[in-house]
């Protein structure tokens, strides 16, 4: 873990509400219950568990997340918290995506949501003075929302760009939905110059996901249910894999890391990605999944630190702040002088 933790990392797939630390959802739970004891991220994750078998139903525990963190001050707070706690386990570039949301009742619209997200940034530099990492940001468009709300998450992303946002990505429940309620809003997002990554083959969906192949986004997340077919058409496609290994493990979507795609995909040469997804709520981080996927799939430090190095060319960043980012990284690789 510690050769993990010395690498320079790029996280990909960081969502928002995945990061939250199981300290700040117990001070932001107060006094609120979970079966007669007193709230905890860990003991929601537990419960889910326990009584959802299906990965549909994991995705229930992120509603009282969020009834939790859709506020202003609780917003900035965990954006600032989700970099701390990456900068801390050696991460020099990230991508963070959230879904912009409305909470009327406590003054949240999607721009002031967004706006507060910008502010825990803010924060983050502010108060170290550090120039440790950089941050860009990601609209995610869930596939439970109606079009109009994927549109006006588009918009929002669009109008951001100066901002930090480089794209949008389709998150959210994968028995949700279908390819026809969000294409129109990726091809928007793709008309305004907006990268694009989807999260892809979390289950056993081979219509969808040629679809979601055929369409040719610039990055993919998970992928980890594919028949050989679909598995071609990828490695044909060459497009890069945010892998997160553990989020696949909890919600079932492979059984045994041994067979999940991660190894066939390496060997061939895929451009691969390792990422966390979901911090927080799995309680990872990057170097830990760095060491699993060494462990699980017997890579060397020489490809460890390939993988981490190789994470930058697949980031939404543009190529003059690339070069300065890959700069840094080497620096840090050969360590100090
Ligand atoms: P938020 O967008 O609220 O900041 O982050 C949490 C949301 O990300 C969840 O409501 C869910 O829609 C999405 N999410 C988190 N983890 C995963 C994952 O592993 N797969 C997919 N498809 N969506 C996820």
């Amino acid at each position: 873990l510690d050769f993990c933790r010395a690498l320079p990392k790029c996280e990909l797939n960081a969502h928002l509400n995945g990061t939250v630390r199981d300290a700040t959802i117990q001070e932001l739970a107060g006094t609120r219950t979970l079966n007669g004891k007193p709230l905890s991220l860990a003991r929601l994750v537990n419960l889910t568990q326990q009584m959802s078998p299906s990965l549909a139903e994991c995705f229930q525990l992120f509603d009282v997340l969020h009834s939790l963190t859709t506020d202003h001050v609780a917003l900035r707070r965990i954006t600032r918290e989700a970099i701390e706690d990456m900068v801390a386990d050696g991460v020099v570039y990230a991508e963070i995506r959230t879904t912009p949301k409305c909470r009327p009742e406590r003054g949240v619209t999607k721009v002031s949501y967004m706006q507060s997200v910008l502010d825990g940034i803010d924060d983050y530099f502010a108060s170290t003075g550090a120039e440790d990492i950089t941050v860009r940001l990601l609209l995610s468009i869930r596939r439970e929302q109606t079009r109009q709300e994927m549109m006006e998450t588009v918009m929002l992303a669009v109008a951001l760009r100066d901002r930090g946002v480089m794209g949008v990505d389709l998150t959210g429940n994968p028995t949700e939905g279908e390819w026809e309620d969000w294409q129109e809003a990726l091809d928007l997002a793709r008309q305004q110059g907006l990268k694009v990554t989807l999260e892809a083959g979390e289950t056993l969906n081979p219509v969808e996901t040629a679809a979601m192949l055929a369409w040719g986004p610039d990055r993919l997340g998970h992928c980890c249910c594919l028949t050989p077919d679909l598995e071609r058409r990828l490695l044909d496609l060459h497009i890069p894999l945010e892998v997160c290994l553990t989020s696949n493990v909890v919600t079932r979507s492979v059984v045994n890391l041994r067979d999940h795609e991660f190894s066939k995909l390496h060997k061939q040469r895929h451009p691969l990605v390792l990422c966390t997804a979901d911090s927080g709520v799995l309680n990872t981080c990057l170097s830990r999944e760095y060491a699993i996927a060494a462990q699980a799939f017997n890579l060397t430090e020489r490809q460890l630190q390939s993988l981490a190095l190789n994470a930058l060319d697949y980031a939404f960043v543009d190529e003059l702040e690339k070069v300065s980012l890959q700069q840094r990284m080497q620096t840090a690789l050969r360590g100090p002088p």
